[in-house]
């Protein structure tokens, strides 16, 4: 089976073609460099994303937060819940955990910037 997919690993945004066999990658084309090869074999077998979104802080206040690696695809809409469901205290820096391993997946959220109380 051929699936066509596109590398969004650098604004150059490649075309790839992979070959799959019994659920099994075979080979991929049309991939300007490694990153290409690797990001088709992950997407079609196991999906990843690095996910971002806020938590509300005491004070009302939005912190941009994210994932601190990504995580499967499938966890995305548990993690965002889970983020939801949290207050972060004010003031958090830059790469501060504000939550610890979101929905199970072995994975923290960071703070994306450093928000004051202010
Ligand atoms: S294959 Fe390489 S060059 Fe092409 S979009 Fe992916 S990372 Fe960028």
């Amino acid at each position: 089976m051929t699936k066509e997919l596109i590398c969004i690993n650098c604004p150059m945004g490649c075309a790839l073609t992979a070959e799959v066999e019994n659920g099994e990658v075979i080979s991929v084309s049309g991939n300007t460099c490694p990153r290409g090869e690797t990001y088709a074999k992950t997407e079609l077998t196991a999906p990843v994303r690095v996910v971002t979104t806020t938590i509300i802080s005491d004070t009302g206040k939005p912190v941009p937060v994210k994932t601190k690696a990504p995580i499967p695809k499938d966890k995305i809409f548990e993690v965002v819940s889970e983020i939801k469901a949290h207050t972060v205290i004010l003031p958090v820096g830059m790469g501060d955990t504000v939550l610890e391993n979101a929905a199970d997946t072995g994975v923290d959220i960071i703070s994306a910037r450093s928000v004051s109380v202010e």
